[in-house]
């Protein structure tokens, strides 16, 4: 009993731990699982299962800067300003318990109950011990279905699509097969149309029902040669100055469109070369026809042809 509660830090009744034949009960059973699926990811920082855990089962993997009152990793201990004078109640180097120090932390997959002061670890620890980046790369690698926070470091393979229900004809249907339409504001686009009966909904209006339930697109940011294309872009960036520099975009239309632009003060935007993942087209600027060659080269020994 003892060492099983150690290890899984549950406390449970001996009668709930074993049953008369023997056998270990379904809740023991059921923590087990847990716990031997937690330990297969094999991280050696144990909070970092917990996160991938978590990850599998809400479909993303998302993290946000927060303070926090203490680090398990390091000497970030919890504690208190002292008081720089004395005072009625307090003498110079007491401790004001009303003012708790906080570090620079980091909390993975927040959900809407958010704990003031508690993270999961320091940014220093995050960066020592490189857990966004072992994460990524371990989620990347394993292949496993979930989205990845768009970030610095690396594109997740993977884009949660979520799934809603038609409020015209009942029928389930995943986000990315819904028609589109512009904002009010004109700013971009949201889903909208129903791919089965075509029922829109309406800003302020009728809307298709919103479920817990989810399923997975490829992420176009993550292809080969959107990866090869920032990179290439970054390099020419590199000897360029302010102006001079051009802007990669995604298309708020179509995710799977993406484009390289010029950007002016005196011309404003001017396009380069625009390029579509899954029809494998791209296009060039008029002005950049013979400027961009190293762009080209590059879509065109991915298979793509020029429109
Ligand atoms: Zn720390
Ligand atoms: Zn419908």
């Amino acid at each position: 009993m003892r060492s099983i509660e150690k290890l899984f830090k549950v406390e449970l009744p001996l009668e709930e731990l074993l049953k008369l034949d023997g056998s270990v009960s379904d809740n023991i059973q059921n923590i087990i699982n847990e716990a031997k699926k937690e330990a297969s990811y094999g991280f050696n920082l144990p909070v970092m299962n917990e996160i991938i855990k978590q990850s599998e089962k809400i479909g993303k993997l998302t993290w946000s800067h927060k303070q926090i009152k203490s680090c398990d990793y390091c000497d970030k201990k919890s504690d208190y300003y002292t008081y720089p004078r004395s005072g009625k109640y307090h003498r110079k180097g007491d401790k004001n318990w009303n003012k708790p120090i906080y570090y620079s932390g980091i909390k993975f997959n927040e959900g809407f109950v958010s704990i003031q002061g508690h993270g999961d670890m320091c940014l220093g620890c995050c960066d020592r011990h490189k857990v966004k980046e072992r994460l990524i790369d371990y989620i990347i690698e394993k292949d496993l279905k979930i989205q990845i926070m768009r970030n610095e470091y690396r594109q997740g393979t993977y884009l949660k699509d979520d799934i809603r229900i038609c409020f015209n004809c009942d029928e389930e249907m995943l986000e990315s097969q819904m028609s589109k339409e512009r904002t009010m504001m004109g700013n971009g686009f949201y889903p909208s149309g129903c791919p089965k009966c075509g029922s829109k909904s309406i800003p302020f209006g009728r809307n298709h029902k919103v479920t817990n339930k989810f399923g997975f697109i490829k992420n176009p940011e993550s292809c080969v040669e959107v990866v090869k294309i920032k990179e290439l872009l970054s390099e020419y960036n590199k000897e360029k100055l302010g102006d001079d520099r051009l802007n990669f975009n995604q298309s708020s239309q179509s995710i799977n469109t993406f484009s390289i632009k010029e950007e002016k003060w005196s011309n404003g935007y001017k396009e380069v070369l625009q390029f579509t993942t899954n029809s494998k087209k791209f296009v060039v600027g008029h002005t950049y026809k013979d400027k961009c060659e190293n762009f080209k080269q590059l879509l065109l020994n991915h298979g793509y042809t020029e429109n």
